[in-house]
C-alpha cells in the first residue's frame, strides 16, 4: 500500500516550542461544495454580531421569530416570482418521499408571512414587528466569498404602510453596521412605485430597450422579456451607456407614492441617517413596492465588493399568500458578508474579558480533590478551565497559558496531604501556597485587584470596552502573542514545581 500524500508539515524553524499548527486530514466524506464549518475561532464574530441584533431588535421593539427550514415550493416560487433568479437557478427543491415538493428556504420574508397568516397575526394589534437570525440556502455558483448556507439578520413589520415605518427600517439597518462596529457605510434607496406605477414604467422601459437588445449583454437579453427592471442594475460594462439614458422611476411614480418616499427621506433626514438617492435601485425580486434599499460598504473600506443587505416594503405580498391586502416592510443583512468586512478590516469584536482559573493537579490523589474544588469554584461563578486528561503538569501550563489563564492552582500530593493548594499568577509568574478552604476568598480578592488595575489603565488611555476594537498595525496582538509562550519561558518546568510540592 503507497503511503497518502502528506499535509505540508510546519516549518520547524520555531523547534519544539513552536506552536502546533493545525495539520488537516481528508475525511472519508468532505463538507459539500459551498458549505463550510464555523470553527471555535469564528464564534467571537458571530456572538458578537447576535449580540448587536438583539440590543437593536430589543430596542426597536421586536420579537425574535424564527421559521422551518424547510417550506413548501410553492411558498418561495410565488413569493419571489417564477421568473426570479431565486426561483429559476439557485433554490434548492425536491420531491420528498410523501411526493411533496418542497425546499430549504432561501430567503425569510415568505416564511415569516406565512406565520402571521397561519396564526391569526392580522388579529392583533398592528403592525406586528419581528425579528430573525439564522441560515438561508440558495445554490449559488460558490465564488467571491458566496456560500450556498448563509446566514442573515432580519425584521419585517407587517400591517402599516406608514413612511415612518420604512425610514426607521433603513435606521435600523444602519445602526446595526455602525455597532458592528463596520467601516461606515451607505444606504442607497429609491422607490418602486406601486403595482400600477411599476406596470406603466415597465412599459417605458421595454419600449426604451426593444430597438437595443443586440447591444445587450446575455441577462438583460433574457431580462429584457422575463424581468425589464433588473436591466437597471445590470454590472456589464455593455450595458452601462443604456442605463444612464434609461427613463428614471420617480419620473413615472404617481402623486401617493411620490409623498409616501419623500416622507420616509424626510424621516430620514431628521434622524440624520445619510442616504444616497439610487434611481436604479431595483432589488431582485418581484414583491417589493415603493421604498427599496440596500446597505453597501464605502469605497474605501477593504473588501467592498457587495451589498451586505437590503430591503424594502412589499404591500401585495401577504394578499399574494392568500392573506387580506396588508401593507408590509423589511430587510435582512447578509452576516457572512459582515464577518468578513470585519475580518479584512482587521476589526476585532470584544471579548469577554473574565478572568480564567486553571485547575491542574499531579497524580490520582490530586486529581479527585481537583475535581471536587473545579466543581465548587465553577459553581461559585469563577472562569475555570482545565485538562484534567493530560497527566504532566507541564502540558497542563502549557494548555493554560493557550486557555490566557490569570491563575492556576496546582494540586499535588502534597498539597492534598496538607489541605493547601499551589496559587500561581500566570502573568507575574509568581506562586503562593494557600488553603484549599480560603481559596475562594483569596481569588476573589486578587481579581478584583486586578480589575481595579485594569479599570485606572483604562482611564488612562480610554478605549469603549463594549464596543468593537479597531486594531491597525499588530492584528490581535496580546492574546495570540501570549499563548505561543513557550512555556519554559515562565520559569517554571516541571522539576522546579515538582520542587515545590
Ligand atoms: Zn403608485
Ligand atoms: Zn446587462
Amino acid at each position: 500500500m503507497s503511503p497518502k500524500p502528506q499535509q505540508k508539515s510546519t516549518p520547524s524553524a520555531g523547534g519544539k516550542n513552536a506552536p502546533v499548527a493545525p495539520k488537516p486530514t481528508t475525511p472519508v466524506v468532505r463538507a459539500l461544495r459551498g458549505f463550510r464549518d464555523q470553527l471555535p475561532t469564528e464564534q467571537q464574530y458571530w456572538n458578537h454580531l447576535r449580540a448587536t441584533a438583539d440590543a437593536l431588535a430589543t430596542g426597536y421593539g421586536f420579537s425574535w421569530v424564527d421559521t422551518p427550514v424547510l417550506e413548501e415550493t410553492g411558498l418561495f416560487s410565488r413569493a419571489a416570482g417564477r421568473q426570479s433568479d431565486i426561483v429559476t437557478k439557485e433554490m434548492y427543491t425536491f420531491t420528498d418521499v410523501d411526493g411533496d415538493t418542497v425546499a430549504l428556504r432561501p430567503e425569510f420574508t415568505p416564511g415569516v408571512v406565512r406565520m402571521y397568516l397561519e396564526h391569526g397575526m392580522g388579529s392583533i394589534p398592528q403592525p406586528v414587528k419581528m425579528a430573525y437570525f439564522g441560515p438561508l440556502f440558495r445554490r449559488e455558483r460558490p465564488q467571491h466569498g458566496r456560500h450556498r448556507q448563509f446566514y442573515q439578520f432580519g425584521v419585517e413589520v407587517i400591517g402599516s404602510a406608514a413612511p415612518v415605518v420604512d425610514a426607521q427600517l433603513v435606521a435600523l439597518a444602519y445602526r446595526f453596521c455602525e455597532q458592528a462596529g463596520l467601516p461606515p457605510v451607505s444606504i442607497q434607496i429609491n422607490s418602486l412605485g406601486c403595482a400600477p406605477c411599476r406596470a406603466a414604467f415597465r412599459t417605458e422601459l421595454v419600449n426604451y430597450y426593444k430597438p437595443k437588445p443586440r447591444y445587450l449583454c446575455g441577462d438583460c437579453k433574457k431580462r429584457l422579456v422575463k424581468n425589464p427592471l433588473r436591466m437597471l442594475d445590470c454590472k456589464h460594462a455593455d450595458c452601462q451607456p443604456y442605463i444612464a439614458g434609461a427613463p428614471q422611476i420617480l419620473d413615472w411614480i404617481d402623486d401617493a407614492c411620490k409623498k409616501h418616499f419623500m416622507a420616509v427621506v424626510e424621516y430620514l433626514d431628521g434622524m440624520e441617517i445619510p442616504y444616497v438617492l439610487n434611481p436604479y435601485l431595483v432589488r431582485g425580486l418581484d414583491y417589493y413596492t415603493r421604498t427599496v434599499f440596500e446597505i453597501w460598504p464605502t469605497a474605501d473600506a477593504v473588501g467592498a465588493t457587495a451589498a451586505l443587505g437590503g430591503g424594502g416594503r412589499y404591500d401585495d405580498l401577504v394578499a399574494l399568500l392568500g392573506g387580506p391586502v396588508t401593507a408590509a416592510a423589511g430587510f435582512a443583512i447578509g452576516l457572512d458578508r459582515i464577518v468578513g468586512m470585519m475580518k479584512e478590516n482587521a476589526i476585532v469584536p470584544p471579548q469577554s474579558a473574565a478572568p480564567r482559573i486553571f485547575v491542574a493537579q499531579i497524580g490520582e490523589a490530586a486529581k479527585i480533590k481537583a475535581l471536587q474544588l473545579y466543581e465548587r469554584l465553577r459553581q461559585e461563578g469563577f472562569a475555570v478551565c482545565e485538562n484534567f486528561s493530560k497527566d504532566s503538569l507541564k502540558s497542563q501550563l502549557e494548555f493554560a497559558n493557550r486557555m490566557h489563564a490569570h491563575y492556576a492552582i496546582i494540586i499535588g500530593q502534597k498539597e492534598v496531604l496538607d489541605g493547601t493548594v499551589l496559587l500561581r499568577d500566570m502573568d507575574a509568574g509568581v506562586q503562593e501556597i494557600i488553603g484549599m478552604d480560603k481559596i475562594s476568598g483569596d481569588l476573589r480578592r486578587k481579581l478584583e485587584n486586578g480589575a481595579a488595575k485594569a479599570v485606572a489603565i483604562a482611564d488612562i488611555t480610554p478605549t469603549p470596552s463594549n464596543s468593537p476594537e479597531k486594531i491597525s498595525s499588530k492584528p490581535a496582538k496580546s492574546r495570540i502573542e501570549d499563548s505561543d509562550k513557550d512555556p519554559e519561558h515562565t520559569d517554571l518546568d516541571n522539576e522546579t514545581l515538582l520542587e515545590g510540592l
